[in-house]
């Protein structure tokens, strides 16, 4: 039996979040339903809820970094039972049967990997609603184990920002003596310090904001580059291996190119759109440097992320909210004022009339 639960939604792009009752869908057979306990508040929930990127179907329910226990599984559920801790991060589903499905790269399906929330359901075609929420019912390919070290509050932001900085750390195989350089510092780019360091790289944090140096230095980085400070960028020219820009608005990437070294690579993660001003190529082709782009990261990479975390000893920093609060959370993030992630203690949702 489906069952109706309390949310938060956002309602349009002018309005703010609010409470919201909705269905949740009877377990299928290989579903799993989880009470949530935690959600953190990624960039990409503000860009959905006031529709930046012009997707936005309302009501919408944010939230795709849940934390929770499994209450119930369906029949043929065989990775996970009831207390189980777990997680969800982007994805809710794909079509499994795409050369990118097959290699364990759901987010880049071919035929539309469906996102947890603002996405349709490929069985049913339902809308699906996020982790802004207290309960979720997920097939349990796309259910991740927490392991049992991990803090689970710290633990909810490794599903979208973990995960979103730790594929191209990989995917350009970053290790002991790599280069690495981290453009922002907010979620994505708090986690993308502490994996570049964790995994032995040189570490370097570009921001526009002086005073992040303290925490960026505690976060894992061995130097602050301030973007805006011209003669520093110059000093630094054909430095980096790697650089992960984390920017969620249109900016210059032009200035980080000459500090990248021959070879080098700057990913793309936060921003989805043209440039602007547009991307100079010649620097590109006379050294053979790249500008690429990256999506969060696949079920077994997460997996092997929150693993490596566990081991590590690695969480997000993170700031815990009531779900009251929200509005409050979006307003110092476009501010660039997050220390490093806003997290929903999900039991607020309680005091919900
Ligand atoms: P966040 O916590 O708000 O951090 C973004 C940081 O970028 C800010 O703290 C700030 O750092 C810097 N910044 C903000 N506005 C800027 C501007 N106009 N120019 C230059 N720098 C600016 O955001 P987040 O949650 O980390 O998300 C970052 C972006 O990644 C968002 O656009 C989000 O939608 C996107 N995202 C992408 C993926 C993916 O799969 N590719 C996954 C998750 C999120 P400083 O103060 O240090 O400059
Ligand atoms: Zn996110």
């Amino acid at each position: 039996m489906s069952m109706t639960l309390r949310g938060y939604a956002a309602f349009s792009a002018q309005q703010p979040l609010g409470p919201f009752a909705f269905e949740r869908r009877a377990l299928r057979d290989d579903d799993v339903a989880i009470d949530i306990l935690y959600c953190g508040v990624c960039h990409s929930d503000l860009h959905h809820a006031r529709n930046h990127w012009g997707r936005a179907t309302y009501p919408m329910v944010p939230g795709h970094e849940i934390i929770g226990r499994v209450v119930e599984a369906g029949p043929s559920v065989t990775r996970f039972r009831a207390g189980d801790a777990v997680g969800v991060g982007c994805m809710v589903d794909s079509c499994g049967r795409c050369a990118a499905c097959g290699e364990g790269l759901e987010q880049y399906c071919e035929n539309h990997a469906t996102y947890t929330y603002n996405g349709i359901d490929l069985r049913d075609g339902t809308t699906t609603y996020g982790g802004y929420s207290e309960r979720i019912v997920v097939a349990q390919d796309f259910v991740l184990r927490v392991p049992p070290r991990l803090d689970l509050a710290g633990a909810a932001p490794l599903l979208c920002a973990g995960i979103t900085t730790w594929s191209p750390l990989r995917h350009w195989q970053v290790g002991a003596g790599s280069k690495v350089a981290v453009v922002g510092l907010g979620g994505l780019g708090h986690m993308a310090l502490k994996f570049a360091k964790a995994l032995g790289a040189d570490v370097t944090l570009f921001s526009r904001s002086a005073d992040k140096e303290a925490d960026a230095r505690r976060l894992g980085a061995d130097r602050i580059i301030l973007s805006t400070d011209a003669a520093h960028m110059k000093a630094n020219a054909g430095r980096f291996d790697l650089i992960v820009d984390t920017v969620p608005y249109a900016h210059d990437v032009n200035p980080y190119v000459p500090v990248l070294a021959t070879g080098g690579t700057l990913v793309v993660v936060g921003y989805l759109g043209p440039l602007d001003p547009m991307l100079n190529s010649a620097p590109l082709v006379m050294n053979r440097k790249a500008v690429a782009g990256s999506l969060i990261g696949g079920i077994a990479e997460t997996q092997e992320m929150l693993d490596f975390c566990a081991e590590h000893g690695i969480a997000a920093d993170i700031e815990l909210i009531r779900i009251q609060d929200i509005e409050r959370a979006f307003a110092r993030m476009a501010e660039s004022d997050v220390k490093y992630r806003f997290v929903i203690d999900m039991a607020s949702l309680k005091d919900v009339a």
